[in-house]
């Protein structure tokens, strides 16, 4: 993990007059150790095999701080459930493409989005602070083969894949 992200967050915990804890320091470590998004219970998941006796609501106080705190991000990836993105801090302009059929996700980053988001906050008279794009999509895999290892992976693990319309 980025030395920078724990410093900034010891910071705003400081600030808030909390204290610095063993067990959210292993969560801390467990969002920023991959650039996957993840939703908190999978969060939850992961962070158990290391430090069994960390409990469910330690875990979202912690994610309510590390968004407040500006260092995490909440997305919608048109699943019902709130999605976690760690990858703000090192991108802090990117954009997402989900794929409908097996919920695959691609970030990307596209300069002329950023030009495009200029000219119109500008036209309107506002000052742009954040702009995220999602593009719902679907991959070639499945519509040309009609299978997709990714929708296998995800039936798999269990994943709650977004209801076609
Ligand atoms: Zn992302
Ligand atoms: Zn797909």
């Amino acid at each position: 993990m980025n030395g920078s992200v724990q410093a900034r967050l010891d910071e705003f915990i400081r600030h808030k007059g909390l204290r610095r804890t063993a067990q959210r320091e292993v969560i801390v470590k467990a969002v920023f150790s991959k650039d996957e998004h993840f939703s908190a219970e999978e969060l939850f998941e992961r962070v158990r095999m290391t430090c069994a006796n960390t409990s469910r609501a330690t875990v979202y106080r912690t994610l309510g701080l590390l968004v407040e705190a500006g260092l995490l991000r909440e997305i919608d990836l048109g699943d019902d459930q709130t999605t976690y993105d760690p990858n703000f801090l090192d991108k802090p302009t990117h954009n997402h493409l989900v794929c409908i059929d097996c919920g695959r996700v691609v970030e990307f980053e596209d300069a002329q989005l950023g030009e495009l988001t200029a000219c119109v906050t500008q036209r309107l008279g506002f000052k742009p602070i954040r702009q995220a794009l999602k593009i719902e999509a679907t991959c070639e895999q499945l519509r040309n083969h009609g299978r997709c290892p990714n929708l296998i992976a995800a039936r798999l693990s269990g994943k709650r894949l977004r209801k076609k319309r």
